[in-house]
């Protein structure tokens, strides 16, 4: 029996903001899989954001409802759904916090694409406003709600910058040497690269803030590129099915490398392909999610931040190993991002193995990335290719450099 009560009182109860999203979808699905009771917030602008853009999902996304309906049928489990903006609707999130009394909120709620940060003036400004507000809202209802909810957050790799520190990166917190002598270790410099990217380093500053004021606990999750599409809860049903982002806004580089391939167009790999990323599968981001939630930070401790990465690659060559599965050349184009041409990338992401994570790489041997061509197969005929060009440029010089060269 202390075995039963010991597993029915780890079950959790969480609300996931953002979670019609890439990542969020296929994280409420895993965690209400593993008995986890699950409220959904999101405000649909990642739906709107398509809209606007004239782009849709390559894969046929069901309405909010649908899914949650279909995943009641198929698991018998409830997820509920509110349609909530967090940044800007904070009386309702403060109110849901309070009924709900939620142990853990996952925050995937922000505007996460750096082309769309620095595409235009209205989108920095929503980038700032969306992801600082509403980081902000969250942190001051947590607080306000008197509730001691653990907070775990998706930020990102690029809040380090890319190789600008040398040498391994480590989880967060560096030493250092304080003038005058002293010893320290403090939060790893930020470096953002884009709006969007310096919207993670400012909710990094506001997360530290809220933990020495009103002794949150949080968790901060500097992720690398999620790949890949479905995950073993998503493909149980179609209307289950997660968004495929491809276009040259929202689509991460080897998911528009592989639509590229499976649309036998040429790869279209920025300057010389030499910026090394950290990578991902969704698989593996709905276990992260579920290791963060387990091991929340004691109160009064620090952030606890973990980076959450699989494996680190050179752009060109993902794009190569793509080539060889399609058969479909790559060609070098202008670079619409201002970022250093070529860089080395050495990340720390031992506490997630040492938690239990066993990484999938691209060259696993479990099928997902022939997955990821199936469903390139199945759905191109949703697909515009106009829309996998990047259309969104860091400044005026670049945009230059990249006219009528794409
Ligand atoms: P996504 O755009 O698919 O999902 C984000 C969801 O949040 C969307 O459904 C959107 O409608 C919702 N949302 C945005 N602003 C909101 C608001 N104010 N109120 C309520 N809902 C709101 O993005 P994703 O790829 O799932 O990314 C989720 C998180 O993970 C983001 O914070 C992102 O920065 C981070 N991340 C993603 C990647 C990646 O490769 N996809 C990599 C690193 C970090």
């Amino acid at each position: 029996t202390t075995a039963t009560t010991t597993s029915l009182s780890a079950k959790k109860k969480v609300i996931v903001l953002g979670g019609d999203g890439f990542c969020g979808w296929p994280t409420s699905l895993y965690l209400s899989d593993k008995g986890h009771s699950v409220t959904i917030v999101d405000n649909l602008s990642r739906r709107n954001i398509d809209t606007e853009l004239g782009c849709q999902s390559l894969t046929p996304i069901s309405s909010p409802q649908t899914r949650v309906n279909a995943w009641k049928e198929v698991s018998g489990k409830t997820i509920d759904f509110h349609n909530i903006d967090v940044a800007k609707d904070y009386d309702k999130l403060l109110a849901l916090i309070k009924e709900k009394k939620p142990d853990t909120i996952i925050h995937f709620a922000e505007q996460r694409a750096a082309p769309y940060s620095m595409k235009s003036t209205k989108g920095k400004r929503y980038t700032v406003d969306n992801n600082i507000g509403g980081t902000n809202n969250l942190c001051c209802a947590v607080a306000d709600s008197g509730l001691d909810v653990h907070i775990v957050h998706l930020g990102t790799m690029g809040v380090y910058g890319y190789g600008t520190s040398g040498g391994e990166i480590p989880e967060g917190y560096i030493d250092v040497t304080l003038p005058g002598g002293r010893e320290a270790n403090i939060l790893h410099p930020a470096y953002p690269g884009s709006v969007y990217h310096a919207t993670k380093c400012l909710d990094a500053i506001m997360f530290q803030f809220y933990n020495k004021n009103d002794q949150l606990r949080v968790t901060d999750l500097h992720q690398g590129i999620v790949w890949g599409t479905n995950t073993p809860q998503t493909v149980r049903d179609e209307r289950l099915i997660n968004r495929f982002d491809y276009d040259g806004d929202y689509g991460t580089v080897l998911n528009r490398f592989l639509m590229q391939g499976g649309m036998g167009v040429p790869l279209t790999v920025y300057g010389t392909g030499g910026q090394t990323r950290g990578f991902i599968h969704i698989t593996d981001t709905t276990k992260c999610l579920e290791i963060a939630m387990e091991n929340p930070p004691k109160k009064g401790e620090r952030v606890e931040i973990f980076n959450q990465i699989a494996e680190t690659r050179r752009v060109r060559d993902v794009a190569q190993m793509v080539a060889t599965q399609t058969g479909v050349d790559m060609k070098l184009v202008p670079n619409p991002r201002q970022e250093a041409a070529e860089n080395e990338l050495d990340v720390s992401n031992r506490k997630f193995l040492s938690a239990g994570l066993s990484p999938t790489t691209l060259e696993s041997e479990n099928g997902l990335f022939s997955e990821v061509i199936d469903i390139v197969q199945k759905y191109k005929h949703r697909c515009d290719p106009e829309m996998i060009l990047p259309a969104s440029y860091w400044n005026k010089e670049r945009a230059k450099a990249c006219e009528g060269n794409l």
